[in-house]
Parts: C-alpha cells; sequence; structure tokens
C-alpha cells in the first residue's frame, strides 16, 4: 500500500526516509540482536543512541554550551506546570502572551502557581492576530516572559523573537521548533512535545539554560524538576526510550537535507503557495492576519460550511487525510510540517482548486 499524505498536527507525518530506516533496524539495531524497544536505557547500545541524538539537535538548533537539553515525558503540557515551578525562582509572577488555545492552557496552569499577568491578549480579535510588542505591558518584577511562537490551533506564528528585556524568555515551541534557524540565546528555555516535528509522542524536549535550573519551589516533586533532569542526564528514570532513538533519526534526516536554513526554505515556500490559493479564491478563507500566518498549520474553512463533509471525504479519497480543522474552530486545517513533501502540498492545492471548480 503507498503512503498518505498525512495533515495531522500531531501526532504527525514522518520522514518516509526515518520510518524506513527504523524498520530496517525494527528487530535487529546496530548487530546488538536487539530492537531499541528492548534495550536497557543504561545500556552503553542505548546511550550511545541517546547521546547521538542530543548531539545532532546541539547541532542542527546551535544549542550553546550553557544550555542542558531534556528528553522527558509529560508532553508539553506537563511544561506548562514545570516552567512556573522551576523558573519563579522566589518570585510571585510571571508575564503570558495570549495568542491562543495553547497560551490560554499555560496561563491557566501557571494560574495554580502564581500571579499572571497577561501582558499582551489578542482575543478580542479571535486570536486572527498577534498585539502589537509595543503595546505589551510587561512587568519588571515578573519572574519570566512566557509565549507560543505558534498556535496550532488558529494557525498563528510569530515571525519574530520577542524582546524579553532582562526576564528569561520561556516558548512553548511544540508545533514551530525545527522548522527554521532559531536563536536558542536569547530563550531561558524552550519546550515542544515531540509529536509534530521532532518524532512521535511520548518524548517532550527541553532546551534550558543552566543558570535557571536548580531552584525550584518547595515541594516540586522529583519528576518535575528540571534539576532532577539535568542532574542525570534524563536517566533519572525510564526515558521514553523509542521516541528518542527517533526523534534522533529525525534530527540526522534535518543534517542530511541541509539543517534548519534549508527546512526555513521549503516550509515558507509551501506555506506560501498555500495561502495564495486561499486568498485567490473566494471560496477558501484564513481569517489571519497575514503578518502572524503560521509556516506549520494551515487552517482554512470553505464559504459553504455545509460543503464540509464531501471535501473531507473526497480529499481522503484523493489520498490527502487528516485535514479535518479542530473540533473547536471547525473547517480545514494542513498541517504542513517539515515531513510533508512539497508534493503534499502541491497534490493538496490541485485538489483544491479542483473542487472549487467543481462546486463553487
Ligand atoms: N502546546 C502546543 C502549541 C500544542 O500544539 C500542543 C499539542 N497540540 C500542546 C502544547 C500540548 O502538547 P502535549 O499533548 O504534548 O501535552
Amino acid at each position: 500500500m503507498s503512503r498518505i499524505y498525512n495533515f495531522s498536527a500531531g501526532p504527525a507525518i514522518l520522514p518516509e526516509e526515518v520510518l524506513k530506516k527504523a524498520a530496517s533496524e525494527l528487530t535487529d539495531w546496530n548487530g546488538s540482536g536487539m530492537s531499541v524497544m528492548e534495550m536497557s536505557h543504561r545500556s552503553k547500545e542505548f546511550v550511545s543512541i541517546a547521546e547521538k541524538a542530543e548531539a545532532d539537535l546541539r547541532q542542527i538548533m546551535g544549542i550553546p554550551t550553557n544550555y542542558k537539553v531534556l528528553f522527558l515525558q509529560g508532553g508539553a503540557s506537563s511544561q506548562f506546570a514545570m516552567a512556573p515551578m522551576n523558573l519563579l525562582r522566589g518570585k510571585e509572577t510571571a508575564d503570558y502572551i495570549n495568542t491562543g488555545t495553547w497560551s490560554k492552557k499555560a496561563i491557566a496552569e501557571a494560574g495554580r502557581f502564581c500571579t499572571v499577568n497577561v501582558a499582551a491578549t489578542s482575543e478580542s480579535s479571535k486570536f486572527t492576530t498577534i498585539p502589537q510588542q509595543s503595546e505589551w505591558s510587561l512587568n519588571p518584577d515578573a519572574s519570566y516572559l512566557h509565549y507560543a511562537p505558534n498556535e496550532t490551533i488558529g494557525g498563528v506564528e510569530f515571525h519574530y523573537i520577542p524582546e524579553a528585556s532582562n526576564v528569561p524568555l520561556v516558548a512553548d515551541m511544540s508545533s514551530t521548533i525545527l522548522s527554521r534557524p532559531v536563536d536558542v540565546s536569547k530563550y531561558g528555555v524552550i519546550y515542544a512535545g515531540a509529536q509534530k516535528n521532532i518524532g512521535p509522542a511520548g518524548l517532550t524536549i527541553v532546551i534550558v539554560r543552566e543558570d535557571l535550573i536548580g531552584d525550584e519551589i518547595p515541594g516540586t516533586p522529583a519528576m518535575f524538576s528540571y534539576a532532577t533532569h539535568a542532574k542525570a542526564n534524563s536517566m533519572y528514570n525510564t526515558p521514553p526510550t523509542y521516541s528518542w532513538y527517533i526523534a534522533g533519526l529525525v534530527f540526522e534526516w534535518i543534517r542530511e537535507k541541509g539543517g534548519l536554513e534549508a527546512m526555513a526554505e521549503v516550509n515558507k515556500r509551501k506555506s506560501a503557495k498555500l495561502y495564495a490559493v486561499i486568498d485567490k479564491s473566494e471560496f477558501y478563507s484564513n481569517p489571519v492576519d497575514p503578518d502572524c500566518r503560521s509556516w506549520m498549520n494551515v487552517p482554512f474553512i470553505l464559504a459553504q460550511p455545509d460543503l464540509d463533509g464531501k471535501f473531507l471525504e473526497l480529499a481522503g479519497e484523493a489520498g490527502l487525510k487528516t485535514l479535518k480543522g479542530h473540533r473547536s474552530v471547525g473547517g480545514m486545517r494542513a498541517s504542513i510540517y517539515n515531513a510533508m513533501p512539497e508534493a503534499g502540498v502541491d497534490a493538496l492545492i490541485a485538489f483544491m482548486e479542483d473542487f472549487e471548480k467543481k462546486n463553487a
């Protein structure tokens, strides 16, 4: 059976080369006579896989040596709590920017631990914009500034790094990490669930500046402390070994493809052509301000919502799957992460144009 083009927001499409390599090593990794799934996380085989994955990630992202890279479980949702638990460092407030569903979840969770100052929100525009940075009301006493560089549901993305003045900048990069080069040194913490642009679900990557580690709030469980995992090289308990291994294969794939510059070039082109088709049509529309449209998640609605079902059915028959928009917004959403080939976007565009011609 041939592979479909899977536009799922996550778990999401993975590079076919990675899946084939994993398949070829499934029952016997590198002459070990074992699957990676069967290895002790403390074995020399797995430690070599883990170390190589970290080294490759450091290389492709240019992660400075004063940052730890943690390979954790719990999803980005656990980081909504771990960020305040570890980063308040004796302070009582944190600044958050609210640009959509995931920002709101992060804000709600932080509210359990501190006073949250929502320094800016685009809720009044139904999250179709990003408030001008000059209008943000940042609190000079905040312990950190948190934002979501890409809102996976709304399809709203920052195309710049916010200025956090003197406080650490914390980013939920779940749906945009590895989509383009990023200056890690501008951040205190970057975290991301793996299941979009990194690898399989079950792994969560946290990149944290070393001076921010070790001052968690009293009572923080060991598993919620960055210090615990940093000290143990993410092996305090059993890490998600197989997801870590696949992530390593994805990092290798990115390197072979030319790194994050090359990813950015293709991602920019793929999203631009999809938005162009939406914008030139009266049949499809995307409500997001063109300055902050996502390269990764492209929501769009049909002028006639009663055609949604037919659109999804025929798209599916054409091998274009998982285009249904998030249940909170409806319509369609095409998630076009690194692993979505440009040919997949071209096929979607051809389908959309044909569907419009026949149904508008
Ligand atoms: N943040 C963002 C931006 C997301 O897209 C998601 C998942 N869709 C989450 C957080 C939650 O991630 P997880 O399911 O890994 O907890």
